[in-house]
């Protein structure tokens, strides 16, 4: 599959694996076809001169597409004034009064440098805030690469599986304690989910949920669900903590404006660094005084690229573009994308199914059997298909997400929304091995 034999990509793919484990930093990226060269709207170039239309954007980071005008002036301009310092600047601030102005339950927040350490911070916080060592999650759902959000984060699809999860560790030799500490709920199962954090109702500090989980086609969760999770963690003592590290996007308060339900904390990441690596945690006055360094016993929130300036302009000029009515055109671009698809495999007869909410698109390759992880989650039989339509989409110059996953940037055009659609329903096509590939 990687890369294109005889290929640019091909030469430097080959001198990475000399230095890289499989030639990659990053696991989601090991066998991509070709190395990016640069971007521009809703395109990348590749170092091959290959125009790609990007139905990634790095992972649902970049909201506005490459070299956003506004974003590289502002990040232009910080660069003119240095890079880094030991004192802190005045883009953290402006950046920290958007966020607590636009989410409501935002009065406070700190900056970091990626969501893992964003959901981490807020896992420590609760923990501290509660003097309770268990942190309560969904199962099957990813929250970055931290220890105790990595339990269960891929666990394996038993279709149609309801009850009690287990809790997995992520590999072999994970660290067995963790398991102990993080207690496994099923996503938007409130019954068992209660049963659950009744059990260890005096050991669990936090609840996390991510309410437009990618894992899960970006179904939004339940609101009945998010409201019992409130009521829970209100009458247990617990911090509800949402991850709105992706789905942050989907509404100009976040995720959390289209539910009647306010978090103690939440974690954010992506778009808010307008491109530059970032990670932030926010909440109530009452919950964020646990990072207030003059407090005795609070959680220590130190990092050398916390709030770095770059990120900071760079994350406030993409977020002063991202506004109601950017994002209600958005969304209306993703309704459009997920309606062609639906359309096409109904045409084709397919026996696939779209998912997803606002910018978000999923592909499924067996029918959606209730609202759960074990009801939506690709199973171990899709794969295949999965591997397949990712490499016919490539096929077809477009770049979706491993795990049929795809997202729209407000570069989008009305044309780039239709190429899409078509690349993405052949691409299915192709998949179940009902066409020819398309030519290269
Ligand atoms: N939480 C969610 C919901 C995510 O989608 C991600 C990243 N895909 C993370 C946490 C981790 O963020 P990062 O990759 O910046 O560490």
């Amino acid at each position: 599959m990687f890369p294109a034999a005889g290929s640019r990509s091909e030469e430097v793919y080959k001198r990475a694996q000399r230095v890289m484990p499989h030639g990659s930093s990053r696991k989601s990226l090991y066998d991509m076809r070709s190395y990016a060269h640069c971007g521009e709207g809703s395109r990348i170039r590749d170092i091959d001169g290959t125009y790609i239309l990007d139905g990634s954007n790095n992972f649902m980071v970049l909201i506005h597409g490459h070299r956003h005008a506004p974003t590289m002036t502002a990040l232009s301009e910080q660069l003119g004034h240095g890079l880094s310092f030991g004192l802190p600047v005045l883009g953290e601030v402006l950046l920290a009064e958007h966020l607590c102005a636009r989410v409501a339950s935002v009065d406070h927040v700190v900056f970091c440098s990626s969501g893992t350490e964003a959901v981490m911070h807020a896992m420590k916080a609760a923990r501290s805030i509660t003097k309770r060592q268990k942190i309560a999650k969904c199962e099957g759902l990813y929250h970055g690469t931290y220890d105790y959000a990595e339990v269960s984060n891929a666990a394996p699809v038993k279709p149609g599986f309801q009850g009690f999860p287990v809790s997995r560790l992520s590999s072999d030799f994970g660290m067995p304690h963790v398991l102990e500490d993080v207690v496994v709920i099923p996503f938007n199962d409130a019954a068992v989910t209660e049963q659950i954090l009744r059990e260890h109702a005096q050991e669990i500090g936090g609840i996390v949920l991510d309410l437009a989980p990618s894992r899960v086609g970006y179904v939004a969760a339940d609101p009945s669900y998010v409201k019992a999770l409130r009521r829970l963690a209100d009458e247990l003592g617990m911090l509800l903590i949402f991850d709105e590290v992706a789905s942050f996007r989907l509404s100009y308060g976040g995720a959390q404006e289209l539910y009647d339900v306010t978090p103690d904390l939440t974690a954010f990441g992506k778009i808010i660094g307008g491109g530059m690596p970032v990670g932030a945690v926010g909440g109530s006055a009452k919950a964020m005084k646990i990072f207030d360094p003059t407090e005795k016993g609070g959680v220590s929130f130190t990092g050398t690229f916390n709030a770095h300036p770059l990120t900071m302009a760079a994350g406030l000029a993409t977020l002063n573009h991202y506004r109601v009515e950017d994002i209600v055109a958005l969304n209306k671009k993703g309704d459009r994308l997920r309606a062609m698809i639906r359309s096409g495999i109904a045409k084709q007869g397919l026996p696939a199914h779209v998912e997803g909410s606002g910018s978000f698109v999923s592909i499924f390759f067996a029918p959606r059997m209730g609202n759960g992880y074990h009801a939506i989650a690709h199973r171990p039989e899709e794969q295949a298909l999965v591997q397949r339509f990712w490499s016919a989409a490539m096929d077809r110059h477009l770049l979706v997400d491993v795990s049929a996953r795809l997202n729209i940037s407000t570069a989008y055009s009305d044309a780039d929304v239709e190429e899409a659609a078509a690349a993405i329903i052949e691409s299915i096509e192709e998949a179940f091995n009902r066409s020819q590939p398309a030519a290269a």
